[in-house]
C-alpha cells in the first residue's frame, strides 16, 4: 500500500461500493462503508446480468464462484422477432479470463448478499443507517458527516451513492445531473421457471422486450419509448405490463403465465444517464459507479463498470505513493474505457427509438466491444 493512503471511507453499500470497500480491505487499508439504509438490502430491480468482464473483476476479488453458484451460466443469447421466430443464437462472449461464464444471470437480492458477505469478510466496517450529508476536506484528511451529526475520518473518501448522487451535486455543483434517456422499462418477476438463455426481442408494438433467467426465476422486462409510460397512479401495474406484452407469442407468453401476481414484483422506472466530467475526484474524493457515470441499462454494463471501478481504485493505491498520484492513474486507467461504453449504451438506447437505426446500434456494439476485449 501507498504510504499515505491507509484509511477508507466508503459512501454506499450498492455493487459499487460493496466491491469497492472489500478490494480496498483485502489490500489491508481501514476502511468503513456508509450506507445510508437502515437495513442492508439492493436497491430492488429483481435480476441482473454479470458480463465476462464483471466476472473477471469479482474473481479478483475471489467471488465469482459465488455469483456462479447463486446464479446462472448463460449459455445463450437469442435475437428474436415478436412473433415467436429467432432469428440468431450465439453464446454469449468470454474476455480475457475464460474459466468465467460470458454472462451469469443472478437475483439482485442474491448478489447484494454475496457482497455484503464479501465485505464484512474482508473486515470493512460496515455502518448502516448512515447517511451522509456533508463532506470536510482538510490538507491532511477528509471528514464526512452523517445526519444524525457522526463524524468519520479517513485518506480518502470514495462515493458511490448513485446516480442520483446528493454528494456529486455538492462537490461539484455545476455538473452532471441525471438526464433522461426518453425511455421506461418495465420489469416482472417470473415465478419457477429454470432457463440457460437470454433472449431479446425485437420488432413488436414494445421497443424491446427480454428475459434474464436468475436461478430459479426469470426476470422479464421491455423497454419503451417514455411516451408509452404508465400513468403515475395507475393501480393495477402488473396488469398494465401483461396488456402491454398481449401481442407477443413464443416464449414472452409462456413467461407471462407465470409472472408474479404480487404487485412489489412489477415495477416500471424512466431511464436515465449522467457523465460527470473528469476527473471524477476533487482533492480527497472520488465517485465512482452510477455516481460518476450511468447508460440506459442496453448494454447490461452499468453495474459491471461500478464493479471494474473498485478492482482498479484498489490497484492504483497499491501502485502509488500519493493520493493524488493514485486518482490520477486511476482516471488514466478508467477514462476512456467507461466513456466509451457509456456512449455506446446512449447510442444504442436512441437507435432503439429511431426507425432504421440498426447501422447506429451495430456501430454503438462494436465500440463497446473493442473496449470489452481489452483488460480493465
Ligand atoms: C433496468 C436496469 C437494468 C440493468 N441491468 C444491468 C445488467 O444487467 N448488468 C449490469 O452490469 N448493470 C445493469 N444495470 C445497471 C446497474 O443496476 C447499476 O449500474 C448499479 O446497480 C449501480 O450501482 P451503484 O452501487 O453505483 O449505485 P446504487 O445501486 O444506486 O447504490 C447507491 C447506494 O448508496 C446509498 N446512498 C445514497 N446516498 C447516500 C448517502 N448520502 N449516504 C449513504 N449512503 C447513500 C443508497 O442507499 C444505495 O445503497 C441496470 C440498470 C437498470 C436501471
Amino acid at each position: 500500500m501507498g504510504m499515505g493512503i491507509e484509511k477508507a471511507i466508503v459512501v454506499g453499500g450498492g455493487i459499487a461500493g460493496l466491491v469497492c470497500a472489500r478490494a480496498l480491505a483485502l489490500r489491508g487499508m481501514k476502511t468503513t462503508l456508509l450506507e445510508r439504509k437502515t437495513v442492508m438490502t439492493d436497491e430492488g430491480g429483481i435480476g441482473i446480468g454479470l458480463r465476462s468482464n464483471a466476472m473477471n473483476a469479482l474473481a479478483e476479488l475471489g467471488l465469482a464462484e459465488q455469483c456462479v453458484s447463486q446464479g446462472v451460466a448463460v449459455e445463450e443469447i437469442r435475437i428474436s422477432q415478436f412473433d415467436g421466430t429467432t432469428t440468431a443464437s450465439y453464446p454469449p462472449r468470454r474476455y480475457m479470463d475464460t474459466r468465467w461464464p460470458g454472462f451469469t444471470g443472478i437475483g439482485r437480492a442474491a448478489l447484494h448478499a454475496i457482497l455484503v458477505q464479501g465485505a464484512n469478510d474482508a473486515g470493512v466496517i460496515v455502518e448502516s443507517g448512515a447517511e451522509v450529508k456533508a463532506v470536510e476536506q482538510g490538507d491532511a484528511s477528509v471528514g464526512v458527516i452523517d445526519t444524525r451529526g457522526r463524524r468519520w475520518d479517513s485518506d480518502i473518501l470514495i462515493i458511490a451513492d448513485g446516480i442520483h448522487s446528493k454528494l456529486r451535486a455538492q462537490i461539484f455543483p455545476n455538473d452532471a445531473v441525471a438526464k433522461p434517456t426518453g425511455e421506461g422499462v418495465w420489469r416482472g418477476l417470473v415465478k419457477g421457471i429454470s432457463l440457460k438463455h437470454i433472449e431479446l426481442i425485437y420488432g413488436g408494438s414494445v421497443g424491446t422486450v427480454g428475459f434474464t433467467p436468475m436461478r430459479d426465476d426469470v426476470y422479464l422486462y421491455a423497454v419503451d419509448r417514455a411516451s408509452n409510460a404508465p400513468p403515475t397512479d395507475v393501480q393495477d401495474l402488473t396488469g398494465r405490463f401483461i396488456q402491454l406484452l398481449a401481442g407477443y407469442s413464443g416464449a414472452v407468453s409462456d413467461l407471462l403465465r407465470h409472472l408474479s401476481r404480487n404487485p412489489r414484483d412489477v415495477s416500471y422506472r424512466r431511464l436515465e444517464s449522467v457523465s460527470l466530467t473528469p476527473p471524477w475526484h476533487k482533492g480527497r474524493v472520488l465517485f465512482i459507479g452510477d455516481a460518476a457515470h450511468a447508460g440506459p441499462p442496453t448494454l447490461a454494463l452499468g453495474a459491471a463498470l461500478g464493479i471494474e471501478d473498485g478492482v482498479v481504485l484498489a490497484q492504483c493505491t497499491a501502485q502509488t505513493g500519493t493520493v493524488g498520484e493514485c486518482f490520477a492513474l486511476f482516471m488514466d486507467r478508467r477514462y476512456e474505457r467507461v466513456r466509451t461504453i457509456v456512449e455506446a449504451s446512449i447510442m444504442i438506447s436512441s437507435a432503439q427509438m429511431t426507425p432504421g437505426g440498426r447501422e447506429q446500434m451495430r456501430l454503438a456494439e462494436a465500440a463497446a466491444e473493442a473496449q470489452l476485449s481489452r483488460s480493465f
